[in-house]
This record gives C-alpha cells, sequence and structure tokens, in this order.
C-alpha cells in the first residue's frame, strides 16, 4: 500500500487520515475535500456557534498540522466528481488520484424544501457558511423564528431562537416528532420539553407555500390555509447522503454507500461516517438489515476504522457499534444509545410527563436495545455497556434498581 485516498475532509475523513498516520503508515496520504474550509466540528453549528456571545472556532486543527505532523496532502475546495473501481482513481477537478487504498466519507447535504432557492431569511444547517448566514439572521433583529421539521437539529435551533428571545414555533409533519428516532412514547415526551420553554410545537401540519415579499421570507402557508408569519425559516428536514459523484462507479448506492460488515464498499474501498451503511451484526437479529447512522460518534470511530481498513485489508474486521447521540436542547441534554426498534418502552427514573428529566429504556424480545436520558447524563453510558455485551431485559432492569438506590 503507498497511497490512500480519503475523499471527504470532515469528522470520518480527518480521523481517517490520523489513524493511519497513528498506525506508522508511511505511505502518501491525500485528504479531499469539497469546501474550502479546515475540517472542523458540526455539532456547535446548531448551538453554541448560533448562541454565543464570542463565536467559537469549529476548526478541529490547524493548516500547519497537515502538511506537518500529519504529512497529508489537503485537496480543498473542489469536490471529487467520479470514481473508477478498476482503475483504482478519483478525479478532482483537473486532476486524476490513483489509490491503493480508499476512504469514502462524503457525509450527507441539508435537504431543502422545493421552490425556496434564493429566498433571503430561509436557512439550512449543515455546513459552516450555512451557521454563519443564520447566525446573523437569528442575531439581525429577527423576532419570529418558524422551524420545518423538528428533528434534532431543527430542535436545537429553536431552542436556541427560544434562548435568545424570538417567538419560536416549529412545524412537523408527523403526529408525533421524532417517533422514527426515538419511538411514539419518547417522541411525545420530548414534545413537551419544548412546550415547556414556549416553543410552539404543531404537528401533523404540511407546509403548502412558503410566502415571500421582494424576496424576503414572510411565513409560510399550511395545507390548512392557514398562515405562519416568520423573519426566519429553518428548514430541518434531514440529509441526504452525498452520493451523487459516485454515480457510474458501480458501488451499490442505497440511501447511502452501501459495504459490508467490514465496511468495504469494494475492493480496496471503505465507507465511513454519514455515508456509510452497512449491517451491524449487534443488531442483527433485532433490526436485521443495514444501518445508516448520523452521530459524531460512529462518524470518527468509522473513519479510523475504515483508513485501518483501506490500508490493510488482510487486517479488516467486521465493524460493531452501539450508536450513541447528543442533542442540546434549552439549557439541558437529550442522549440517545442503541436502537429504538424495540416492542417495548420503559421510564426507569424520573418522569416523561413533563418532558424530563428522566430515563426510558427500550426491549426487543429478552433484550435491552436503546437507552434515552433527558437531563440525567450519567445514565445512558451505563446501558450503552448492556447493550454492547447483548444482556438481558433484566439486566437492564436490575442495572435500573441499583441506579435508583444510588440516587437515593
Ligand atoms: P460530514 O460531516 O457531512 O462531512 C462530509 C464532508 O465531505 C463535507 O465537508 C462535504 O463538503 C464533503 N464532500 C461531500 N461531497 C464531496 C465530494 N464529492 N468530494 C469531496 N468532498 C465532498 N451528531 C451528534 O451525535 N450529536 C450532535 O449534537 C450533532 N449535532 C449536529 C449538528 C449539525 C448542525 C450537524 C450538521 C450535524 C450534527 N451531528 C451531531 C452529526 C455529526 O456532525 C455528523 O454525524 C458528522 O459530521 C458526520 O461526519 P462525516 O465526516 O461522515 O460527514
Amino acid at each position: 500500500m503507498t497511497h490512500l485516498v480519503v475523499v471527504g475532509a470532515s469528522l470520518a475523513g480527518l480521523r481517517a487520515v490520523e489513524a493511519v498516520r497513528r498506525d506508522g503508515f508511511d505511505g502518501e496520504v491525500t485528504l479531499v475535500g469539497a469546501e474550502e474550509h479546515l475540517p472542523y466540528d458540526r455539532p456547535p453549528l446548531s448551538k453554541e456557534y448560533l448562541s454565543a456571545e464570542e463565536c467559537p472556532d469549529p476548526r478541529y486543527r490547524e493548516e500547519e498540522t497537515f502538511a506537518g505532523d500529519l504529512d497529508v496532502e489537503l485537496v480543498l475546495g473542489t469536490p471529487a466528481s467520479e470514481l473508477d473501481t478498476t482503475a483504482r482513481t478519483v478525479t478532482v477537478g483537473e486532476r486524476t488520484l490513483s489509490y491503493d487504498g480508499l476512504v469514502i466519507a462524503t457525509g450527507a447535504h441539508a435537504r431543502a424544501l422545493p421552490g425556496t432557492e434564493g429566498i433571503e431569511g430561509v436557512h439550512t444547517v449543515r455546513t459552516l457558511d450555512d451557521a454563519i448566514a443564520l447566525r446573523a439572521a437569528l442575531r439581525g433583529g429577527a423576532r419570529r423564528l418558524t422551524v420545518v421539521g423538528a428533528g434534532f437539529i431543527g430542535s436545537e435551533v429553536a431552542a436556541v431562537g427560544r434562548t435568545l428571545g424570538l417567538e419560536v414555533t416549529i412545524l412537523e409533519a408527523l403526529e408525533t416528532p421524532l417517533a422514527r428516532a426515538v419511538g411514539e412514547r419518547m417522541g411525545r415526551a420530548l414534545t413537551h420539553l419544548h412546550r415547556r420553554h414556549g416553543t410552539e410545537v404543531r404537528t401533523g401540519v404540511a407546509v403548502e407555500e412558503v410566502l415571500a415579499e421582494n424576496g424576503r421570507v414572510t411565513g409560510v402557508r399550511l395545507g390548512d390555509g392557514s398562515r405562519v408569519d416568520s423573519d426566519v425559516l429553518v428548514v430541518g428536514i434531514g440529509a441526504r447522503p452525498a452520493t451523487d459523484w459516485l454515480e457510474g462507479s458501480g458501488l451499490t448506492i442505497d440511501d447511502g454507500v452501501v459495504a459490508d460488515e467490514t465496511l468495504a464498499a469494494a475492493p480496496g474501498v471503505y465507507v465511513a461516517g454519514d455515508i456509510a451503511r452497512w449491517p451491524n451484526a449487534l443488531f442483527s437479529d433485532v433490526a436485521g438489515g443495514t444501518m445508516r447512522l448520523e452521530h459524531w460518534t460512529s462518524a470518527a470511530d468509522q473513519g479510523g476504522r475504515a483508513a485501518r481498513h483501506a490500508v490493510d485489508p488482510s487486517s479488516a474486521k467486521p465493524y460493531e457499534t452501539v450508536p450513541y447521540f447528543w442533542s442540546d436542547w434549552y439549557d439541558g441534554r437529550v442522549q440517545f444509545v442503541g436502537i429504538a426498534a424495540g416492542d417495548h418502552v420503559e421510564v426507569v427514573a424520573g418522569d416523561d410527563a413533563e418532558g424530563g428529566p428522566f430515563t426510558a429504556i427500550y426491549r426487543a424480545g429478552d433484550r435491552i436495545v436503546g437507552a434515552l436520558a433527558v437531563d440525567m447524563p450519567a445514565e445512558v453510558m451505563k446501558y450503552r455497556r448492556l447493550i454492547g455485551g447483548r444482556k438481558t431485559w433484566d439486566d437492564a432492569l436490575e442495572l435500573a434498581e441499583q441506579r435508583r438506590q444510588q440516587r437515593e
């Protein structure tokens, strides 16, 4: 192995190049990124980057680190446009990069609301440039913020809006926000959390039209004909894996790049981060099929793993993980481990009726498969260990009882 190419210069891509250098790989390494920016951290972009008086610098590393300690060639500002897995080449602008091993870590793009292109005051939050624009809008005298989509990123922006003193309305198409991510009952609990902080949440509503005057957003019209006035409209309707450039490459694309259990998508080609769809053996008995995560921790973890496999395919091992994500709402934290595809949810600490603090655990068959905590930061990692060890529901109830006694 002499040349590792990593496409996607964000979290998974950065962790990929760092991991192989840490392991002593002394071949050539090239990191390709579509954005002009050095790799930066996305979670703050919908949180403190918007709310803090002093704007934090989200970059992970200084530019010198890449040419220096990491000895990585950075190719920024131009997207890769083509992959040829037979010739083992990636096209980037005018250049054709030959690889021996390749990591694809091109993540995802924010989904836009059709028909809103070019309307001032309509935002998505995926990139640093998005966050710079939204920060200016929220702090530039806006009074009414409307968020389309009650997912995690939309919810975080709504929480920031309230903290900044704006009137905030969330519009959600589903009857229960976040039902797919955390289940119906917990989705309702998280809706209470918003309402407790004065955020209006309207569920089961469809945005029919975005209203604008002189090119500036003024509100939205809903399916029932009613109107919600707004100065700033944030669209948080999810992300679309950045697979366009892989068309014709022969890789299997199905809401992400489909890989095997070692994250291999083709000989010498491995995937990592938000773009990766792979069979997570830890849950094959309860959820089956493949999964794709959009979580910081898995992107970081998979980046290192994919790169190690790419430089030494003979060392490739199945990649299993207990998914983990956090989300900061108002002055508290929502944390989730595992999967929500269970047949029973039980609140084992606190009370979900008012949106927390509480901890709930998820059962599938006789296994614990997930845990959700709102404002109980010490809890979920304990359950994560049980989930990773394929422990039983009774083991989880026993742990819950121990935790209850410790809190008393
Ligand atoms: P990305 O971070 O999406 O990076 C992919 C990179 O590839 C991008 O820079 C993109 O420009 C580049 N690229 C795309 N196409 C090409 C191409 N053709 N050629 C070259 N480069 C290309 N997770 C949590 O667990 N907790 C949180 O609180 C949380 N908050 C978040 C808040 C926001 C606003 C966002 C957007 C995400 C948040 N996440 C959170 C998710 C987490 O940040 C992502 O899971 C993580 O960034 C994924 O990393 P990645 O490297 O796979 O992809």
